[in-house]
């Protein structure tokens, strides 16, 4: 075996790690850290260190850590038939049993699943689904599409360009010019502070008629969404945000794309975000909850309004000259089927919404009076805690104060994993769906003994 001293030399001298200061981590300025294993909500490192993980790997590892069923589902199917192509009507029983049971929980009106590997080629297919889309129906013209501010949906070329914070795109020379911005749903952070929430609501709304009318309804193909922003903060939508945007959308024959990579599969205590808000996508995009991240499989469940314009495309144009020599994989479509099942057995979106309750609850509880907590939030197992200087001006911190990182690196050191956003102060919970209430518990008193060391008040 060999040492983590060497495993750590290996890494500094070959790995280029994603989302990573190169710099320091070339420098040894950040530690390496190598996991082994994981059980449940826990995962342990090399030298032994137990963590709970609240933020599930990235918000995937849905089911939880170890789990024999979707192990065994992937090894039956590696020995029986490692690959073989989705290409020209082929199909393996795990493949087109998976697409059946995807339909059988997306909200109405889906017609077909397309497969991928990663949320960002799902989104990529997305976006030349819509393009395709609009050239079949002769309005070439008609094919922006609009992003929100603090969303994200991938690091690509144009899916890092609908993503929107500032570090996706600098230096990247990005965003393309085909992606346009709006204001993000983030009633925290208004600008007007006498705004109610549903003053809050129709001031974006009315940014997004504003954008539209800039830019010409006619140029404006699509709109891309996560049903609660992830990444950009975790920020469950003010009161009728979903509803009021659609109305606009419509109006405007605008395409919904409803971005669940995080939400898609229970995260919110519903099989879909899409259902949770009332929206009715003509897109939706699904990853990491499709196989808890024990193999990468996305994909892209396309509505019926454009499977029946993708149809007639190809009719008069041919096959579609799309597809990934991965699409479909067997191993990770057996990992879907094996976890899509897992989740109803032990009846796991149920405790993600009970449970994550219970966990806001309990943050609220542990640290609500603090001074520099600004807000507690969440929904479902999705959560976050925004921290600011000044709680009655709402002011916040430095960025080189690094607030937030501090904070999650003085949790992780008492055994606790959550995110540190990478916008703003924010620290970030998305746990595995079997989280119990004691665990839940576990986490609140150490963010509260964290923040305690490092804003002592
Ligand atoms: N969309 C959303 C909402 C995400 O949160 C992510 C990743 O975190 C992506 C898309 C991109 O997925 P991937 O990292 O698998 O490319």
């Amino acid at each position: 075996m060999k040492t983590n001293d060497q495993l750590a030399e290996w890494d500094r001298e070959n790995f280029f790690h994603p989302s990573t200061h190169l710099a320091q981590h070339a420098r040894g300025e950040t530690p390496t850290r190598v996991i082994k294993t994981g059980e449940g909500c826990h995962i342990t490192d090399r030298d032994g260190t137990r963590l709970l993980d609240a933020f599930a790997g990235l918000y995937c590892v849905n089911v939880g850590y170890g789990r024999q069923e979707i192990a065994e589902a992937i090894a039956e199917q590696a020995r029986e038939l490692a690959y073989y192509h989705a290409y020209v009507g082929h199909g393996t029983e795990a493949s087109i049993t998976l697409s059946k049971m995807i339909l059988d929980r997306a909200p109405a009106g889906m017609s077909k699943v397309y497969f991928g590997q990663s949320g960002s080629d799902a989104n990529e297919t997305n976006v030349k689904l819509i393009w395709y889309y609009n050239n079949i129906l002769g309005r070439p013209e008609k094919k922006k599409i609009i992003s929100r501010w603090r969303g994200y949906h991938g690091s690509g070329l144009v899916t890092g360009s609908l993503t929107g914070l500032e570090l996706f795109h600098k230096k990247f020379d990005l965003p393309l010019a085909q992606v346009v911005h709006t204001e993000a749903p983030y009633y925290y952070r208004r600008d007007n502070l006498d705004q109610t929430p549903e003053q809050f609501t129709a001031h974006c709304v009315a940014e997004l008629e504003a954008l539209i009318a800039r830019e010409g309804a006619d140029t404006i193909a699509a709109f891309i969404g996560e049903p609660v922003l992830g990444t950009g903060g975790i920020v469950p939508p003010p009161p009728g945000y979903w509803a009021a945007i659609q109305e606009v959308l419509r109006k405007h024959d605008i395409l919904l794309v409803a971005d669940e990579v995080v939400t898609g599969f229970g995260r919110l205590g519903s099989m879909f975000g899409s259902d949770h808000y009332g929206m009715t996508p003509d897109l939706i995009t699904i990853a990491k909850g499709l196989t808890s991240a024990y193999a990468p499989l996305s994909g892209s469940i396309v509505g019926d309004r454009m499977w029946k314009v993708l149809e007639q495309g190809t009719d008069e144009n041919g096959p579609m000259g799309h597809g990934w020599t991965y699409s479909a994989h067997p191993i990770g479509a057996a990992a879907g089927v094996a976890n899509l099942k897992l989740l109803d057995d032990l009846n796991l979106i149920q405790n993600a919404g009970d449970v994550g309750a219970y966990l806001q609850g309990a943050l609220r509880d542990a640290l609500g009076d603090h001074a520099n907590v600004g807000e507690v939030r969440g929904e479902g197992l999705m959560a976050a805690v925004e921290f600011v200087a000044d709680r009655d001006s709402r002011t916040y911190f430095d960025v080189g104060d690094k607030v937030g990182p501090r904070i999650s690196a003085a949790l992780l050191s008492k055994g606790v994993i959550a995110r540190a956003m990478p916008q703003g102060d924010i620290l970030g919970f998305a746990p595995p769906f079997c989280l119990t209430r004691a665990e839940a518990d576990e986490i609140a008193g150490k963010v509260a003994q964290a923040v305690g060391e490092v804003l002592p008040g």
